[in-house]
């Protein structure tokens, strides 16, 4: 039996979600903890625990056949791997940070500075297509002290919240890309490996429907059926089973929470009573 060898970031910001997301898709581990790897006893399928910037690596090498990976890493290592599906999580932008009291008008404030950065390709050709020429200082890690402590005119970093950038006296002035994790695979997998890949996106894709979505439960006078099912966007029509109360139903169906938070106050003005919004477990399509 062939073993789906999938490369998950060893401890950091993609770890946690990562994991939960295989646990859900019913991908489970015995005892995953400080090992390389952990053979999953639900699937045919064995988890490698690497650093997110080594993965591209491991995939191109053909060491693992599938990752879970911030899109940014692909992007700066090099494809070697087709993106199957966007995740949801560990969302970040690469942008530009200048320190906060420096004048800045616009990218050529950029023109042969220095950038200290831990992103030299894709920074390098984002400023080639804008025809700037630059210095790059690569760096790994706490980038964001290099211009206090005169190593870079600015940086360009990840960014989420922008807290750590406040933090040390920088304004982020433009973003390069967005980021987020995602689902990947080789090119080129055997027969049975495919297949055994395209179950475990198969089952990633209900769990992230699942999570998006709520199934709903109201109770409504019969002759404001139709006017409710109208306003409620289900996945096909909504469910009616009748109530013990003479002229009542109950109308189930299955909502995105926010549209939840954009019919609720037409429903009621509608008549609909007793909303119930329970979460779904998964969610087959
Ligand atoms: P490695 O596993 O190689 O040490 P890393 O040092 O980039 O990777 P983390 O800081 O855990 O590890 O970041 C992992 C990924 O999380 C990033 O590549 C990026 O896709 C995403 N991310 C989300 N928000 C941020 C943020 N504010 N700063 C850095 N990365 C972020
Ligand atoms: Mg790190």
């Amino acid at each position: 039996m062939e073993l789906l060898k999938i490369a998950v970031q060893k401890s950091g910001r993609l770890h946690d979600d990562s994991m939960r997301l295989l646990k859900e898709a019913g991908i489970k581990f015995d005892n995953a903890v400080d090992q390389l790897k952990a053979r999953s006893h639900t699937f045919p399928a064995e988890v490698l625990f690497l650093r997110n910037s080594d993965i591209p690596q491991y995939l191109k090498d053909g060491v693992v056949h599938a990752a879970i990976l911030g899109e940014n890493v692909i992007i700066e290592k090099g494809g070697h791997c087709t993106i199957v599906q966007k995740l949801g999580f560990s969302k970040c932008r690469l942008s530009l940070a200048v320190p906060k009291n420096q004048p800045y008008e616009g990218l050529h404030f950029f023109q042969n500075k220095k950038i200290a950065t831990s992103y030299p390709n894709t920074l390098k050709k984002f400023l080639d297509e804008q025809g700037i020429r630059a210095d790059y200082h690569q760096i790994s890690g706490s980038v964001e002290i290099a211009p206090n402590i005169g190593l870079a005119d600015g940086i360009c970093d990840l960014v989420s919240t922008g807290s750590t950038l406040f933090k040390n006296g920088l304004r982020e002035v433009h973003t390069i890309l967005q980021s987020e994790a995602c689902l990947v695979r080789t090119q080129n997998l055997s027969v049975g490996l495919t297949a055994l890949f395209d179950k475990l996106t198969f089952r990633i894709k209900a769990v992230q429907a699942s999570r998006n979505n709520k199934y709903i439960l109201l109770n409504v006078p019969n002759e404001k059926i139709d006017t409710i099912a109208q306003i409620l966007p289900g996945m096909k029509s909504p469910t009616v089973v009748p109530l013990v109360r003479e002229g009542w139903s109950s109308l189930h169906s299955v909502i995105s929470e926010n549209d939840f938070w954009e019919v609720i106050d037409q429903l009621k003005a509608a008549g609909a009573q007793g909303i119930l919004i329970v979460p779904i477990e998964k969610m087959v399509l």
